[in-house]
């Protein structure tokens, strides 16, 4: 299956740089100049991976992620940050707001492409698990979905983004086990030189975010000076 991109940027030569590095690469391309040109093009298929410029004209990068990340539609779509800004507090800005990675300008082009490699890559599951439960979690891998299922209550599905399921799936199929932020990426990212294991703590965030609607954000345990777990049985604090 070709995958397809879809590059959000207002700056021409950039946009052509990235689209002819991807065309190369094997993906099919398409361009847009501003979120709004994206979102129509988007009404009637959706990329396999968005890359989204920081710095547009009329709405943001940022922002329009955060609208992304709040549609039901387009939720998990993965989205790659490009930003002209280095330092460490935005990009944690860029990853809060729903990206799933982030390149700064100026950027190599070889690094730009094995990054898409590797967020696509995210998007297949780990490994054939089959269905996992843990606590009041439940994760289907082959359906990608996810349940919050509480005795006496109605099972209600969460939205995950693409990391998150991976890391949700990789703790649940692992429980009660302490895992390092290195070992995490190992698993849960793959062989990606370029990630830092603060990112690890970044997507934590957004995991027990969008389980705590559902009382679920407990089961994600930090362990202080090793890492994370799920157990079952939270400590209460
Ligand atoms: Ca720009």
């Amino acid at each position: 299956m070709t995958h397809r991109i879809l590059i959000v940027e207002d700056e021409p030569s950039i946009a052509e740089l990235i689209a002819i590095n991807l065309s190369h690469a094997g993906y099919e391309v398409e361009k847009a100049l501003q979120a709004d040109i994206a979102l129509n093009m988007m009404k009637y298929q959706l990329p396999n991976l968005l890359i989204l410029d920081w710095m547009l004209p009329g709405k943001s990068g940022v922002q329009f992620a955060k609208e992304l990340r709040a549609n039901d539609r387009t939720k998990a779509l993965p989205i790659l940050m490009l930003t002209a800004k280095s330092e460490e507090s935005d990009k944690v800005l860029g990853l809060d707001s729903g990206a799933d990675d982030y390149v700064t300008k100026p950027f190599s082009p070889k690094e730009l492409v094995a990054r898409v490699r590797a967020i696509l890559r995210r998007q297949t599951p780990i490994e054939d698990t089959g269905p996992l439960k843990v606590g009041p979690l439940k994760l289907d891998p082959s359906s990608h979905r996810v349940l919050a299922v509480w005795p006496d209550a109605e099972s209600k599905p969460i939205a995950l983004g693409p990391t998150e399921f991976r890391l949700l799936q990789y703790f649940m199929a692992n429980p009660e086990r302490v895992h390092s932020r290195a070992s995490l990426l190992d698993k849960v990212w793959g062989n990606e030189v370029y990630i830092e294991e603060r990112t690890v703590d970044v997507h934590i965030k957004r995991l027990r975010a969008a389980l705590a609607p559902f009382a679920c954000d407990k089961f994600i345990e930090t362990v202080r000076g090793s890492g994370y777990r799920i157990t079952k049985i939270p400590t209460e604090i």
